[in-house]
């Protein structure tokens, strides 16, 4: 466990009337004596309405370690639809064109198998990470945290003072200087979501177009314009209004993770047996127990610093609960009253469960690997399909309009197809299509038949596929086509022909 250093120890504000650590929490009364209480959600009151948070920032070794990590996403997160891989942006989900970039692999909607692999591959990921770190994920990387603690409540925060004035303001009738300051925030909230919207557009449409249609006239592009509208309003429905009840309300992972986390995984826990029993310590007390007389009473204070500082209002003390995001934020409060009343730190820790009750602790367990063998076999088959792909992607149909075949005066039999050619390279080819089976069969294409295919561009032609009529029985014929650049790019196509029955 980090221990922070005494200069970067935070001095945590001191609780005044506003800034009491937050309600436990509420419970609403039971009607008789032999009912349990009923549990409320921390963010809400007892009647249901919201009740709005206040976290008071704690600094100290997690959270600058936090903001290390955050703001370096922010930067990918922000780079990764403009830097260029492979003649593409890093990433680039062009659903328009049904096609999606990840750093210079290209995938397509007909790769159903691929694009199944990478979802399974993504959700196993989730799980052992969950199992092995705890929420880390919401902690560390979700852009609801990152955004909402690293972006938006510093600029709160810049605005409007620390959590106990704006606390202290909001209760009041709001004076002339105070609305300028509530105009001041939202118009930096909305200039964040302007920027947020754009970037996460820039993930479906590219920059180059993203510029352009930033460029031009809205009547030209009204679809985008709507689209960015609607993207910036829920940003700002969720980071101004929303907030922690994304978390606690909406997200589906919080629910879940009671199924993902075991006795060994890591999670932010509080040491009763270090801790409890908690209570106040008059200075003659501390001076007692620095002198070594013996006391009753464990190393919490209950002083309330991890409650107030707690971006979803819960108390770390009651032990793991949905609603605990692993902001860390309660470790560090805990850390600098630590260091104040002369503890050791890490009264609240990041730990697991066994090892917060010195139980023995089990690195291996069986359910790790089982999900590390599952994610090594979706990976395995991901690479090997990846490996063992065409450059080029075929298909043939038969249109449904006409006559299925025509008897040609020459005793010849045509039948009227679709072909379906992909260039899945990075580079501009030309493609043809051969007939292999069966002999003597010519294509004779209706139209231009050009196959000189952009990357990733699909064309459909419409051609005759011309056949010795000697060659069908019973009605039928198998015959099969090659599609080739003349290279390594080449896929064969099986199809039956329709001929005349002898
Ligand atoms: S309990 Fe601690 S780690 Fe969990 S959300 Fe609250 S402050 Fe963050
Ligand atoms: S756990 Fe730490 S921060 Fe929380 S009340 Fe006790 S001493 Fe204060």
């Amino acid at each position: 466990m980090q221990t922070p250093s005494p200069s970067s120890a935070p001095t945590p504000e001191p609780p005044t009337p506003e800034t009491q650590p937050a309600e436990p929490r509420a419970h609403a009364a039971p009607s008789n004596v032999l009912e349990a209480p009923e549990e409320v959600l921390t963010t809400l009151q007892k009647d249901g309405r919201r009740r709005w948070m206040y976290p008071v920032l704690s600094l100290g070794s997690w959270l600058t370690r936090r903001r290390v990590v955050g703001y370096l996403l922010i930067a990918i997160f922000m780079l990764l639809p403009i830097i260029p891989v492979g003649g593409y942006p890093a990433i680039l989900l062009d659903v328009l064109h049904r096609r999606f970039h990840f750093f210079g692999l290209t995938l397509f909607a007909n790769d159903t198998v691929l694009l199944m692999l990478f979802g399974i591959g993504v959700l196993v990921s989730v799980v052992l990470v969950t199992a092995l770190l705890g929420r880390a994920w919401c902690g560390w990387a979700c852009p609801q945290t990152v955004y909402m603690e690293l972006v938006f409540r510093p600029i709160e925060a810049l605005v409007e003072g620390p959590a106990s004035r704006r606390q202290r303001q909001d209760g009041q009738e709001l004076e002339i200087d105070g609305l300028m300051k509530k105009g001041l925030k939202y118009g930096l909230f909305l200039l964040v979501a302007l920027v947020l919207a754009h970037t996460f557009v820039a993930y479906f449409v590219s920059w180059g177009d993203l510029l352009t249609f930033m460029t031009s006239s809205p009547s030209e592009h009204w679809g985008y314009f709507v689209m960015m509208a609607g993207v910036t309003a829920l940003i700002m429905f969720d980071f101004a209004y929303f907030r922690e009840q994304m978390c606690t309300l909406a997200c589906p992972y919080a629910r879940i993770q009671s199924v993902l986390l075991d006795r060994d995984s890591l999670i932010v826990s509080y040491d009763p047996a270090r801790g409890e029993p908690r209570g106040r310590r008059s200075a003659k007390a501390r001076k007692e127990e620095e002198g070594g007389a013996k006391i009753a009473l464990g190393d919490c204070v209950d002083c309330g610093a991890c409650v107030r500082t707690c971006p979803t209002g819960i108390d770390i003390r009651d032990g793991l609960q949905m609603e605990c995001i692993n902001c860390m934020q309660c470790i560090d409060a805990c850390d600098a009253i630590m260091l104040k009343v002369n503890k050791p730190v890490g009264l609240i820790r990041y730990s697991s469960l066994n090892a917060i009750e010195q139980q023995p602790r089990r690195v291996f367990r069986p359910r790790l690997a089982i999900y590390v063998v599952v994610l090594s076999v979706v990976l395995s088959v991901f690479g090997w399909l990846i490996i063992g792909r065409s450059a080029v992607d075929a298909g043939v149909v038969r249109p449904n309009n006409g006559a299925p075949f025509m008897e040609l005066p020459e005793g010849q039999v045509a039948n009227r197809l679709r072909f379906r050619v992909q260039n899945r390279s990075g580079e501009e080819a030309t493609f043809r299509i051969e007939a292999l089976e069966p002999a003597g069969t010519e294509i004779k294409y209706i139209g231009s038949g050009d196959l000189s295919l952009e990357p990733s561009e699909m064309v459909h032609v419409d051609a005759w596929v011309v056949a010795p009529a000697a060659a069908f029985h019973s009605g039928s014929t198998p015959a099969r086509f090659r599609v080739t650049d003349g290279g390594e790019a080449n896929v064969e196509l099986s199809f039956k022909l329709l001929g005349p029955s002898r």
